[in-house]
């Protein structure tokens, strides 16, 4: 059982979490090309983003979308974290490929479409790694909790859960940023929590502000997208942000962080 008590996750050479600086985790949504991924990791880490990211099995809601490169994509994703000296999350949709992911990266995303996915979430508390745990898009704050001590129950303690929005009624964003459940779950189960305002927005133009309202919150780090060019990006371009922007984004950030008593 959670208690309330504050916890650190280590992310290879990364901490997350009470105490420590915010942690931003960038790259982009898809891992498309080696040289496109490399030229991405090079550019946010120089903004100071600290994990690299990048989905190689898309859980896409068309089956006619590009569903990622699988296991070639999750080599590239690796290289890049050595070449820039980054760990790496992706996230893994199959209980079935634990055992490929360890090799490959430092944390398993499990994504809101997957949050209550019970097999998944036992095997990722068996896999030995750190597990980024999304909102599901429907999911309760308790919900979301539970799906949490699926993972812990199995002997992984090492969970970050991440706010990324939710379905409700209004549609002038992808999904309702809710900054009210970073604070409740930091407060409940003292595990590190981040923000993820890519997907809440669905539009790069409200990236920053809800990134600086997460900040403000009390969240424990950011993953954002990032692309080149995200009009030709093979998934979520219109969320992504170009890598001057978000280093823009990093330097207003770091204020916010300060005014919170937090090193960025
Ligand atoms: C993603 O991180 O690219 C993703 C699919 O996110 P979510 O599970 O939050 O929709
Ligand atoms: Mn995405």
């Amino acid at each position: 059982m959670l208690t309330a008590e504050n916890r650190t996750v280590q992310v290879g050479s990364v901490k997350i979490g009470a105490g420590q600086p915010v942690a931003v985790i960038a790259g982009p949504c898809s891992v498309e090309s080696q040289e496109g991924l490399d030229s991405i990791a090079r550019e946010v880490k120089a903004a100071g983003a600290l994990i690299l990211r990048g989905g190689t099995y898309k859980l896409r809601t068309s089956p006619y979308s590009f569903q990622g490169l699988g296991e070639e994509g999750l080599k590239m994703l690796c290289a890049a974290g050595k070449s820039y000296d980054m760990p790496v999350v992706s996230e893994i949709i199959s209980e079935n490929d634990i055992e490929k992911y360890t090799k490959y990266v430092d944390m398993l995303q499990i994504g809101a479409r997957n949050m209550q996915n019970v097999a998944l979430l036992k095997a990722a508390g068996r896999s030995g790694k750190p597990v980024l745990l999304k909102r599901g898009m429907s999911a309760t704050v308790e919900e979301w909790i539970m799906a949490a001590e699926y993972i812990i129950n199995e002997g992984n303690p090492d969970v970050i859960m991440c706010e990324r929005g939710i379905r409700t009624f209004e549609n002038a964003t992808r999904n309702t940023f809710d900054p009210a459940a970073i604070a409740i779950v930091k407060m409940q189960t003292g595990l590190p929590v981040i923000a993820d305002p890519s997907h809440a927005a669905g539009n790069w133009e409200l990236v920053e502000a809800i990134s600086l309202a997460a900040i403000a919150a009390g969240a424990d780090g950011l993953l954002i997208e990032v692309h080149d060019h995200p009009d030709e990006a093979m998934s979520d371009g219109t969320q992504s942000l170009k890598p001057g922007n978000f280093t823009a984004l990093m330097e207003k950030a770091r204020p916010v962080a300060r005014a919170v008593g937090r090193e960025m």
